[in-house]
């Protein structure tokens, strides 16, 4: 017997697992992969650290999650910056002074503040009501068009004007020229990647791996005293209130004897007609950020990423929070509220469009209250 059954041996598990081992208990971690670190694990092929489930960037400003991190790994100072590719076009991202100028000719903030406030009044727009609506308002017409319309449509499978605003104000508008995708105080990649964070903190401690907990449900319920779950809440209560949404995702990864592809770890294919939204060159996350340089190995790892239809099956990368799904998670919240047993956690146990920084915290928070 034991006190907590883990499921899933990603960030929000494996953070749980490790603070309640250290704090006496015993733990059992299962997870349905044939590896640890959920969505997070980086491998390492030919000395590059590829990251399996796309680009994976730790930032946050909360100073306990980024020491608590840094407990496990060295993090290097990389600084996201990515650039979208527009027909034959490159723009710098986020949305900031080096993007503007290159749209519009334009020098000063002053010059991009009148560009925007005149495309937003020949909108129409005063309260944006959706995606589309903020986006412009944000940062006008063109930039709309040309940078976030296609992206965002194919990322997503809807409309710009169907989807809520709270996606697009992920990303800062800045206007200084400044080209840092994150407005966070801490931002880094561990050296060596992220699957020796989660394996430090599960060291000692008992892990099954290409274990799915519905297959042998009722086992898995009565091995120990609570369960811990990071899996799909809908799936855990069998979908009695109909199936939340998801997005799923395709990785295409190469291997390519070239020693540096495109020059960027991130680049965004922003026009509708391209089907993959981003293509990853995973070197670029590490070598020059500690001192190594692209020739050093004379090869490249690339990931392209294609959004994909959920179903049920398919991995289910983004919880999809508009209203229709927040209200239908607000109901299976309402059953997990009510257990004694057990604990949701994580991106999917909690349907929501969390960060790692977010995840670390919601973890500590959890551990916290249940064990103290
Ligand atoms: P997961 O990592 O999904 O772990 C859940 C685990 O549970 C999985 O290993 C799964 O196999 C297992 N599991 C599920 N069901 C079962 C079952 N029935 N039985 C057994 N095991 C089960 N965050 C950032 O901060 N920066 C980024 O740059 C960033 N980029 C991202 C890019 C992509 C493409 C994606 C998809 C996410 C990105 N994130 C990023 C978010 C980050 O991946 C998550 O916040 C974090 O990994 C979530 O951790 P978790 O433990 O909640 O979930
Ligand atoms: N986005 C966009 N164009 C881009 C990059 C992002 O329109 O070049 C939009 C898109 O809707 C995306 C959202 O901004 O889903 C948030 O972007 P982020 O990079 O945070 O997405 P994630 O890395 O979580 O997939």
């Amino acid at each position: 017997m034991y006190d907590y059954l883990i499921v899933g041996a990603g960030l929000f598990g494996s953070i749980f697992a490790y603070e309640a081992n250290k704090a006496g208990k015993k733990v059992l971690v299962i997870d349905k992969r044939d590896h640890l670190a959920g969505n997070v694990y980086t491998e390492n092929v030919d000395g590059i650290n590829v990251h399996k489930y796309g680009a994976h960037i730790f930032h946050t400003s909360n100073k306990e999650v980024w020491d608590y991190v840094n407990q496990f790994a060295e993090f290097n100072r990389y600084t996201n910056a990515p650039v979208a590719r527009y027909k034959d076009e490159l723009y710098n991202l986020p949305f900031n002074m080096n993007t503007f100028s290159k749209m519009w000719n334009v020098k000063t903030p002053a010059e991009a503040k009148a560009k925007i406030e005149e495309q937003v009044k020949e909108a129409g727009i005063t309260e944006p009501k959706n995606l589309e609506e903020q986006a412009i308002s944000m940062v006008g017409q063109d930039i709309y068009e040309k940078l976030i319309k296609g992206y965002t449509g194919k990322q997503w499978g809807k409309e710009c004007k169907d989807l809520p605003s709270f996606i697009i104000k992920r990303l800062p508008v800045r206007f200084v020229y400044d080209d840092n995708y994150f407005n966070d105080k801490y931002q880094g990649i561990p050296e060596g990647g992220y699957t020796q964070i989660v394996e430090k903190m599960l060291d000692g401690i008992e892990v099954r791996l290409g274990e799915d907990f519905f297959d042998k449900r009722s086992e898995y319920e009565n091995i120990a005293e609570k369960i811990v779950f990071t899996g799909m809440i809908d799936e855990y209560y069998d979908y009695c209130y109909g199936e939340l949404e998801y997005r799923s995702l395709r990785f295409e990864t190469e291997e390519l004897d070239v020693e540096n592809y495109q020059g960027n770890a991130v680049v965004n294919y922003t026009e509708y007609e391209i089907p993959y939204t981003r293509i990853i060159e995973h070197k670029h996350f590490e070598f020059l950020c500690q001192g190594a340089n692209e020739e050093s190995i004379p090869k490249t790892v690339i990931t392209k990423e294609y959004p994909a239809t959920w179903t049920k099956g398919d991995e289910p990368y983004y919880p999809m929070n508009d209203d229709k799904n927040n209200a239908l998670y607000a109901k299976y919240k309402e059953l997990a509220d009510k257990e004694e047993k057990v604990i949701f956690g994580g991106r999917l146990g909690m349907y929501k469009y969390f960060d790692m920084h977010n995840v670390v915290a919601e973890a500590l928070d959890c551990v916290r209250t249940e064990i103290g």
